[in-house]
This record gives C-alpha cells, structure tokens and sequence, in this order.
C-alpha cells in the first residue's frame, strides 16, 4: 500500500479546519497545528487575503519541514467600504457573536439593497522547498438583519443567500460546501494539491 502524503493545515481557527478536513477528504493525512509542538504564529499583517495565506503557509512549511496549506478569509460588505475584510477575526473583541452584532449595529438602518456582501478566501499551498500555489474563491450574499442557524461558525448566521431564503448557518456542512467561498477556492486548489503532493 502506498503512503499518503502527509499535509499541514495550518490554522487554529476550529470551524475552519472542520471544513478543510471534510473538503480534502481522506486523499491526504492531514495533520493540524494541534497535533505538532507549538509553532509561532504568524502575524497576520499583509493587506490582502492572498498575501496573508501565503505569509501563514510559508512561515509554516518553513517551522516544521511539512507541506502547509493555509487559508486567509474574510466578510467584505458593500456599505462599509468592504470592511471588515482582511480584519474579520479582530472585527471587535470576544467571540463570533460578538462581531456579528456588531455588524448588525453597524448597518442598522442600512436597506436590503445596500446589504450586499461577500465572503472571501484565499487558500495557500506552500512546500518545503518553496513551491508556491495560491487560489481564491468568493461567495455573494446579504447581511441579514437577525442571526438565524447554528451550522458553521462566525459571520454564518447573519449572511444570507436572498434566492434560498436561508443563511449559512442553515445550510448543512455539504450545502455549504458547494456554495462557500472556502469550497470554491478547495476546488481550484485540489488538483494541483495532489499532483503537487504526489510530485
Ligand atoms: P482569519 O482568516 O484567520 O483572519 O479569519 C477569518 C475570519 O473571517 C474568521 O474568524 C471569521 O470571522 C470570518 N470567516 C471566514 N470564513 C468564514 C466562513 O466561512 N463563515 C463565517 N465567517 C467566516
């Protein structure tokens, strides 16, 4: 039997991971930060998704001799200029709920034509040996003006898909799979993930 390559997620972001191991499925052995001894995390500084995961995916490879793919995502909505982009994890202190009140704060009063956002991500495969593969992916929507769900995880409940009536949160783990920013760039991403691993 042959070996599978072994591949670095490199995130501590839960629901993040959650998803990544269900959309690499079993072609890799993936192994998480958690399971490596602690790495320093890098500074997510760069003014763009892009340049952010290839910063986190290098720094990675680079600590622990293992092949990282990582992934810098974001919510950019229309009426606050694309905010809070690349800062949506530090969008206001506390947890996932924390942060979407406050974008429900922040656009009150705002009408649902004006609420139009997107969820972006860009994923970041670096190897060892600096090799370097970067692909993005965006999912359209609205903010809607009350949480509603309990799937996935931070900006979920408060985006809303207008044609399906539903928010991320509500749509299950597959749902959101084949319609997410996330799934859009693995997408991309899978075939040169496994030529790349296999090469
Ligand atoms: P970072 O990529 O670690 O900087 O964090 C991205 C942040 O964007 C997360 O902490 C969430 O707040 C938000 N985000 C990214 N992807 C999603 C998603 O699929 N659903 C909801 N929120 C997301």
């Amino acid at each position: 039997m042959t070996q599978k390559p072994r591949l670095l997620f490199a995130t501590s972001n839960k629901g993040k991971l959650r998803e990544l191991r269900e959309l690499v499925g079993d072609a890799v052995e993936v192994v998480s930060l958690a399971d490596l001894p602690p790495v320093p995390e890098p500074e997510e500084d760069a003014a763009t998704f892009e340049g952010n995961a290839v910063k986190k995916a290098r720094e990675y490879a680079r600590a622990t001799g293992l092949p990282a793919l990582a992934d810098d995502s974001g919510l950019c909505v229309d009426a606050l200029d694309g905010r809070p982009g690349v800062h949506s994890a530090r969008y206001a202190p506390g947890d996932d709920r924390a942060r979407y009140e406050k974008l429900l704060a922040e656009l009150a009063g705002v009408p649902d034509a004006r609420r139009t956002a997107a969820f972006q991500c860009a994923l970041a495969l670096v190897l060892p040996g600096g090799e370097t593969k970067v692909e993005v992916g965006r999912c359209e929507g609205r903010i809607g003006h009350a949480p509603r769900g309990t799937h996935g995880f931070g900006y979920d409940p408060v985006f809303v898909f207008p044609d399906k009536g539903r928010t991320m949160a509500e749509l299950t783990p597959e749902e959101k799979a084949a319609v997410s920013h996330r799934g859009a760039a693995f997408r991309k991403m899978r075939p040169h993930l496994l030529s790349l691993l296999a090469g």
